[in-house]
Formats: structure tokens, sequence, C-alpha cells
């Protein structure tokens, strides 16, 4: 099954999105995602639309040249949709670097050499540099954000991270260099806690040497579904979506929710932390690093010029920070929550590029 959604068609630049590789790829969650994509970049502000594509097979079942023939076909299929000031691919779940470079070369056959047809690329190919930590580094920026709004900081405070994949590892390692204590760590194979903080560079290479979390000895280990109740400062779910719900949110201990995974908070539990007065930062802004820094590699792209590492990790706070006083400043507008701050503030610079282009009905 072959599905490619896009919304929000040339408003304000090219749609921008991932394409996902999954057994249960469907279009209607493909349009859900594609819309959540073009409130992200809005937010963000970076002049894209969403757009979300998803091919329905399960990659682990499939071989290296078998995903590569996958890959060129679908390339194939939709060539003339994608482009450069057109719609921007990139990896999603079930697809990564490798993926991005075959669409990228069966691309170019049709319309010559594009590097910035996709992101998420090999920096060999035209990647960013600093893309790979992008989502994480991100999230980091955007805890030190709303900690300085409250006069924290996160140097000192106590953290519980579920999730040490991509997302999670990454914002890990850079709050234990920022001296904040990495107290809980959890994925799939178990849960890790130590009161006095965990050793991350150690975690990273245990984790790294045996493939797991189990029997580290920096370590006690933990029941995986305490961590998100464990007592800390800030909680920052970075692995399912709806981890946080009915059942467990009354318990939550932390005074600050990071949304590193995608929706980890259900409107129930979302309701429930409002009660206790538990400030949740909402994913559409915690987590857009990552596409941040993909916009950062289409422009690198169409200048033809590599930013160095610096450059890119310094441009991302400052659109970090930015978008997180734009995001307050609309909470305070309209007297709500960080969650509807953030919407309101996608949805209304949508509403103006409409407007502004003569759309209106
Ligand atoms: P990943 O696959 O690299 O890591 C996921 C982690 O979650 C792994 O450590 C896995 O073991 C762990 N995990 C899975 N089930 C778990 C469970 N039941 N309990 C505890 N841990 C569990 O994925 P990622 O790229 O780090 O993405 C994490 C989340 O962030 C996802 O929700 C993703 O949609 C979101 N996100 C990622 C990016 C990105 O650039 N990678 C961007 C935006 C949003």
């Amino acid at each position: 099954m072959l599905d490619l959604e896009c919304n929000m068609i040339m408003l304000v630049g090219p749609m921008k999105g991932g394409i996902r590789y999954h057994p249960e790829v469907d279009p209607d969650e493909v349009n859900a995602l594609a819309q959540l994509m073009t409130w992200k970049s809005a937010v963000a502000d970076i002049p894209y639309g969403g757009a979300k594509g998803g091919i329905g097979c399960n990659p682990g079942d499939l071989s290296k040249s078998e995903l590569e023939r996958l890959t060129r076909v679908f390339t194939q299929k939709i060539h003339d949709l994608i482009g450069v000031h057109t719609d921007v691919p990139a990896p999603d779940m079930g697809t990564n670097a490798q993926t991005m470079a075959w669409i990228l070369d069966e691309y170019s056959k049709f319309h010559g050499h594009s590097p910035a047809v996709v992101t998420g690329k090999p920096i060999d190919l035209g990647g960013s540099l600093g893309r790979e930590a992008a989502t994480g580094r991100g999230v980091v920026f955007a805890a030190e954000a709303l900690l300085a709004e409250h006069g924290k900081a996160i140097k000192g405070l106590t953290f519980a991270i579920q999730g040490f994949g991509n997302v999670g590892s990454w914002a890990a390692k850079l709050i234990h260099e920022r001296g904040g204590k990495v107290i809980a760590v959890s994925d799939i194979t178990g849960a890790v806690k130590n009161p006095n903080g965990i050793d991350i560079p150690e975690l990273l290479r245990h984790k790294e040497s045996t493939g797991s979390l189990k029997d580290f000895q920096g370590a006690d280990s933990m029941d995986a579904n305490e961590l998100l109740v464990h007592k800390c400062d800030v909680l920052i779910p970075c692995a399912l979506g709806g981890v946080l719900h009915r059942g467990n949110a009354a318990d939550v201990k932390a005074k600050f929710i990071i949304e590193a995974a995608n929706h980890p908070t259900d409107p129930e539990a979302d309701e429930i932390l409002a009660k206790k007065g538990v400030v949740v930062l909402p994913d559409i802004y915690a987590n857009s690093g990552g596409v941040t820094v993909s916009y950062f590699e289409w422009v690198q792209n169409i200048q033809g010029f590599m930013w160095d590492e610096q450059q890119v990790n310094r441009t991302l706070q400052n659109y970090m920070t930015r978008a997180f006083h734009n995001i307050k400043n609309m909470c305070q507008t309209h007297d709500c929550n960080l969650r509807m701050g953030a919407f309101t503030l996608g949805v209304s610079r949508v509403a103006r590029a409409t407007l502004l282009r003569g759309w209106e009905a």
C-alpha cells in the first residue's frame, strides 16, 4: 500500500514530513500526521507545510536489497509529487538515512542532481552535521527555556527519562553534561535508577556493548512503569505515545513534563496533570528540533554550502528559544496553557498566511 499525504500546499514553502515503513500505516493516520507537521512547522517558524508518507510493510521482514527496490519503485511513482520546492521527505519509523539516499538517487535520475529533495541524508550525500542529535538537543534547549521561565536551570535538578533511543539518549547525555542529575532511565529492555545521578556516558557504553540497560553496575534496576511516577523534577517521555493516561497521571510526581515523544500524554491525563499544577511542554514544540535541523539541511543544500556543527547547534538554540517565547506570548494573550498556546500559535500563523494570499472563502 502506498500513500502520500500533504496539505497546506505551497502556502509558505514546500511540504515536509517523514516517510514511514510500518505494517499499520493507514491513510487516516498519515493524514493526521501530515496535519501535525503543518502545525509543528508553523510553531517552529520554518517555511514548510506538513506532509507525511508511508508504505504498509514490515521493514524487519525485508532484506536490504528488497528495501532498496521497494524504495526505488516508490520514488518512481512519486517523483513528480516530491521536489525541492514542493515536497521534501525525511526519515520516520522504519526508514533512515540510507532510505533517503536511495530516494535521492532515484529522484535524480528523473530530475538531475537534487540533494535538497530529501533531508536526513548521510553526511557524505549532503546531510547536515548535528542532524542525528537534533531532536534530543532541541528537547534540551526547550527544557532550558521552560526552566528559565520558572527561575530554574538544568544543573542540580533531577530527571527521569523514558526511552533511551535516538532522542532519549541524546537528551540524557546533554542534560548530564549540563550538570542535571538523570536519576532514572528506561527502555524496552528495562529500567535503572540511581538517586545520586546515573553516569550517562557509562550507561551509553553499557548499552552499546550489551544492547540492554540490564545489569548496569552504576544503578539499581527498577520497574519500567514506575519510572513515569518516580520522584523527580522533570519527566521526559522519549518512547511511545499514550504512556501518561488516567491510570497513572494522578501519581506523577514530576513538576515539569517535556513531551519528547509524539502524543505521550492523552487528553484525560492532560486534565489531571493540569489540576495537579504539573507544567507540560507539548510535543509539537518540544520535539521540533529534528524538523528544524532538517530545514537547515535543506537550506545548506540549496546554498551549496555546509555549516559547521556549532553553527547548526547555535541556530537550533535560537529557533527553539524564540519559539518558546512566542508560545508564552500566546499563553499570556489567550490565558491558556502551553499546549493550547502552541496550537494557537501554529494555527494563527497558517491562518495569517492563508489570508495574505487571498485564499479566504
Ligand atoms: P528510537 O526507536 O531510537 O528509540 C525509542 C526508545 O524507546 C528505545 O530506547 C526503545 O527501547 C524505547 N522503548 C520502546 N518501548 C518502550 C517501553 N514500553 N518503555 C520504555 N522504553 C521503550 O526512537 P526515537 O527516534 O528516539 O523516537 C522516540 C520518540 O520521539 C518517538 O515517539 C518519536 O515519534 C518521537 N520523535 C522522534 C524524532 C526523531 O528525530 N528521532 C522527532 C520527533 C519525534
